[in-house]
C-alpha cells in the first residue's frame, strides 16, 4: 500500500518557518514581506485563489494587498499599474490572477512584471535563469512539487522520471527541475504532451510519473508501474449525486485504482495544491530579503 504524501501537513509546517522567519524580520524592525495581487474580472476559480493566497499571506505575517479591477479594464491600464507596482519599494513581490480577459495579452502582462518581484516565477529572466542554474523565483507549483520531493525524502537521483504535460507554468519547468544536476533531480526525463505515442509504455516506465494533463482521472493503474511515486497535479470539480455538495473534487489520476501500486501518492485535494500557495510565499520571502537579485 502507497504512502500518501500530505501536501496539507508540510504546508503547515512551512506556513509555521516563514512565520518564525517574519516575527524575526520583526523584532529587528525590518520591514515584513508584502505580496501584491491584482484580479480582473470576476471568475469564480481566481476569486478562490486569491483569497487563499490573501489568507495564508495574514496566517504567515506577510503584508498583502488586492487590486480588483472590472473586466472591461483595458491592457493599457493593466500595464501602468504594474509599472507602478515594480516601482514601489513597499511592495516585494506581483501577481497578476490568470486567465485575465481576452482582449488582454497574457504574455505581454506577465513579462510587464520585473523578475525582482515575479514570485510566480513566470518571466523570462526567471525561467531562464532557472535552465541556466542560476537562484530564480520558480514557478509555485513546480516548486511546491519539489518540496514535497525534499520534504518525503523520495530519491530522485538516477530515476526516470515521466512528466505528462508541457505547460509554462506547470510541465515544462517540471521537467526541467528534475533533470537538474541537484536535489531534488539528477532524474532521467521524459516529458510527454498531446502528440505522444504509446503514453502507457512511457508511463510505465516512470520511477516517477508527475502528471499535470487537465483531464479528470485520466491515469489509469495499468499506466502506473508498480512501486512508483505519483504525484497528481491536476485539479477538477466533477458534480456528483454522491455528495451533499453535489460535486466531488478529482485529480488527473484515478486514485483508488492507482494509490494501491503506488509507493508514494499525493491525493486531490490535499497534494500539490496545498503546496502551490506555500512556494508562492516562499518566493515572497525571498523577494523581500533581496538575495536573489544581488
Ligand atoms: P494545460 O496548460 O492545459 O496543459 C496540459 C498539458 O497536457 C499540455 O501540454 C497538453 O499537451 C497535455 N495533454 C493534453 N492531453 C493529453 C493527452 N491525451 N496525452 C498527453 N498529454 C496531453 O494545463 P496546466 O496549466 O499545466 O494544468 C494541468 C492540470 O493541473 C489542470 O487540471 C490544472 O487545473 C491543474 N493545476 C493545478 C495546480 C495546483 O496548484 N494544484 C496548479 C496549476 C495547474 P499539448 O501541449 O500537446 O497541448
Amino acid at each position: 500500500m502507497s504512502q500518501i504524501i500530505d501536501g496539507r501537513k508540510i504546508a503547515e509546517e512551512i506556513k509555521l518557518e516563514i512565520a518564525a522567519e517574519v516575527d524575526q524580520l520583526k523584532r529587528l524592525g525590518l520591514k515584513v514581506p508584502h505580496l501584491a495581487a491584482i484580479l480582473v474580472g470576476n471568475d469564480g476559480a481566481s476569486e478562490t485563489y486569491v483569497a487563499s493566497k490573501e489568507k495564508a499571506c495574514h496566517k504567515v505575517g506577510f503584508k498583502s494587498t488586492l487590486i480588483r479591477y472590472k473586466a472591461d479594464l483595458t491592457e493599457a491600464e493593466l500595464l501602468s499599474k504594474i509599472y507602478e507596482i515594480n516601482n514601489d519599494p513597499d511592495i516585494d513581490g506581483l501577481i497578476v490572477q490568470l486567465p485575465l480577459p481576452k482582449h488582454i495579452n497574457e504574455q505581454k502582462i506577465t513579462q510587464a512584471i520585473i523578475p525582482e518581484k515575479d514570485v510566480d516565477g513566470f518571466h523570462a529572466v526567471n525561467l531562464g535563469r532557472m535552465m541556466q542554474r542560476l537562484p530564480a523565483f520558480i514557478s509555485a507549483t513546480p516548486y511546491g512539487i519539489t518540496l514535497l520531493l525534499e520534504r518525503y525524502k523520495i530519491p530522485t537521483e538516477g530515476k526516470h522520471c515521466v512528466v505528462i504535460g508541457r505547460s509554462n507554468i506547470v510541465g515544462s519547468p517540471m521537467s526541467i527541475l528534475m533533470g537538474r544536476n541537484t536535489y531534488p533531480g539528477n532524474s532521467t526525463v521524459t516529458l510527454c504532451h498531446s502528440k505522444s505515442q504509446n503514453l502507457p509504455e512511457l508511463t510505465r516506465q516512470a520511477d516517477i510519473l508527475i502528471v499535470a494533463i487537465g483531464k479528470p482521472d485520466f491515469v489509469k493503474a495499468n499506466m502506473v508501474k508498480k512501486g512508483a511515486v505519483v504525484i497528481d497535479v491536476g485539479i477538477h470539480r466533477i458534480a456528483s449525486s454522491e455528495t451533499k455538495t453535489g460535486y466531488r473534487i478529482t485529480g488527473d489520476v484515478q486514485y483508488d485504482e492507482v494509490a494501491p501500486k503506488a509507493s508514494f501518492i499525493t491525493p486531490v485535494p490535499g497534494g500539490v495544491g496545498a503546496m502551490t500557495i506555500v512556494a508562492l510565499l516562499k518566493n515572497t520571502l525571498l523577494a523581500a530579503k533581496k538575495e536573489l537579485y544581488k
